[in-house]
């Protein structure tokens, strides 16, 4: 079966080139295809099917390893977990079934932890001692994170405007922290152009095939949580991909053991205006999408000029009626400030994103009243700049009692 000794059920058999179908060999470490295309993980359903049921997932506790069996990790003393909890839908006010799925309270504050939780349990199954990856800041936060409770080295490469948090977050969990005077895409290829000289294992998104395993159990999640009914709509914010790839593959995954029919929510890419390579060929009918020059929005986390699955992407939005959605940053801010004063709920600007969008969506007839739809606060809102807020008040003065909750 493999070639470690399995002390968990895992029911991988082996990878797949997500464009050429090429099959390589599980349990040895793999970034890309030989042909330059993302990995997918590929597992023996029928087996799976036999091994669990609804009713034996129900008895388990609320955290991201009670979907062990769709997960890749083959040896429980390689899990390096931080608790990675069953995040809440939270249902947000208005004329529709609207839920945000609150990611902001997983580990390190975003949902990069389960993707980073996945690729950094799978590193240290495979031996990995030094990893390296670009971010926009929330992976480079997950994967110091990880890679400190899993005695690896981590180097973090990020545009030298990422948030600040998420930079002394990386440094203080023991990163190897570089601030570059560039793009995401930019300190990706100096990830990539480092690797033969320093022999750290790449960790970018997609370019290693585990990632995606860990973001795939928000979709198992939502299919729970929906009891195997799945939403009408989804709106995810798209930097790289990897949820709403996770996702679909999910889902996939769950008809496949009959859990699910054939219906599928349709899922809308939701970008920032300045960045939206992935709308732009959606909008163009095109397979692949071109860089996105001079890339800029508040959605830090979205500004992701390339992606190498953008295919993939593509695909699944298309197959599932859906559509890719750009918003202004000025919609953004506008979308946080409504959804927090009125409904309590601090999103991320990525989030608020795709309230945003979904109003748009509304707007244009692509989802109705009646649809149920989530949107995803991938991160804590705690994490970005805010506006500044409150009155002066002199304590040495009269005080106007009267003329408090004016304004
Ligand atoms: C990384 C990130 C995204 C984009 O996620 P992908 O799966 O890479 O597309 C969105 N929002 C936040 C807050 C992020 O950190």
């Amino acid at each position: 079966m493999n070639n470690l000794t399995a002390d968990r059920p895992t029911f991988v058999s082996h990878l797949e080139c997500s464009m050429t179908g090429k099959i390589y060999p599980a349990d040895t470490l793999h970034n890309l295809s030989d042909d330059g295309w993302p990995l997918l993980v590929r597992y023996d359903l029928a087996k799976l099917k036999e091994a669990l049921t609804k009713e034996t997932l129900a008895t388990r506790p609320q955290d991201i390893w009670r979907y062990r069996e769709f997960l890749p990790v083959r040896r429980t003393e390689n899990i390096v977990s931080l608790g990675e909890i069953t995040t809440p839908l939270i249902s947000l006010s208005g004329d529709a079934p609207l839920y945000v799925k609150d990611e902001s309270r997983l580990p390190t504050g975003s949902f990069k932890a389960r993707g980073l939780v996945m690729a950094v349990s799978m590193a240290k199954e495979l031996g990995v001692r030094k990893t390296a990856m670009p971010t926009n800041g929330n992976a480079g936060a997950a994967l110091s994170a990880y890679a400190a409770r899993a005695g690896m080295e981590s180097y973090i490469f990020c545009p030298s405007d990422t948030p600040e948090i998420n930079m002394s977050e990386t440094g203080l969990q023991g990163a190897n922290l570089f601030r570059v005077n560039g793009l995401i895409n930019d300190c990706g290829k100096i990830v990539g152009e480092g690797k033969a000289a320093t022999g750290w294992f790449d960790v970018s998104t997609l370019k290693e095939p585990y990632r995606i395993e860990g973001k795939k159990t928000m979709g198992l999640e939502l299919a729970e949580q929906f009891n195997w009914e799945l939403p009408d709509a989804i709106f995810y914010p798209t930097g790289g991909g990897t949820g709403l790839i996770g996702m679909w593959k999910a889902f996939d995954e769950l008809e496949a053991i009959g859990w699910i029919g054939s219906k599928r929510p349709k899922m809308f890419a939701v970008q920032a205006e300045g960045c939206a390579p992935i709308v732009r060929a959606y909008e163009e009918g095109k397979e692949h999408a071109e860089l996105w020059e001079d890339a800029h929005t508040v959605a830090a986390g979205i500004r992701v000029p390339a992606a190498i699955g953008d295919f993939l992407i593509l695909r699944a939005v298309r197959a599932s009626g859906g559509a890719a959605i750009a918003v202004s940053d000025a919609a953004i801010e506008d979308a946080r400030a409504t959804v927090a004063g009125r409904d309590g709920l601090l999103l991320c600007p990525e989030g608020a994103a795709t309230y945003a969008a979904y109003q748009l969506a509304r707007a244009k007839g692509l989802v109705s009243d009646t649809d149920n739809t989530v949107l995803f606060n991938c991160a804590t809102g705690l994490k970005y700049p805010m506006p500044k807020a409150g009155t002066s008040l002199n304590r040495n003065k009269a005080i106007d009692y009267s003329a408090m909750g004016q304004n």
